[in-house]
Order: structure tokens, then sequence, then C-alpha cells
């Protein structure tokens, strides 16, 4: 029987000026996933790198 995957609650912050833009939610089972996305940043009004950045 599988156990409930373990999903948290994350942001991704922009890597280049910082801004926490969007909230999603990842499964942490065996470590949070290193993961990069292209988003939209409104602070810098273009498409840059993300990260996860848990609370
Ligand atoms: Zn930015």
């Amino acid at each position: 029987m599988a156990k409930a995957a373990k999903r948290e609650y994350v942001w991704l912050q922009c890597k280049e000026c910082g801004d926490l833009n969007y909230r999603t939610s990842v499964n942490v089972m065996g470590g949070v996933p290193k993961l990069e996305l292209r988003k939209f940043c409104k602070r810098e009004r273009k498409h840059s790198a993300h990260k996860i950045k848990r609370k």
C-alpha cells in the first residue's frame, strides 16, 4: 500500500531579482525537486528563471 504523497506549498522565486512570483505545490517525498522554470517576472516584465523556495 503506497503512502500518500507528501506535498508542500512552495514559492517560485525569480533568480534574477528575488521576487516571489508564483505559488505551487510540489511532491517533497525524497527531497524537494531541483527544478528551474522559465516564468514571467512581473517586476522585470520579462521571462526569467525561477527556482523553488520553501517557506
Ligand atoms: Zn525577476
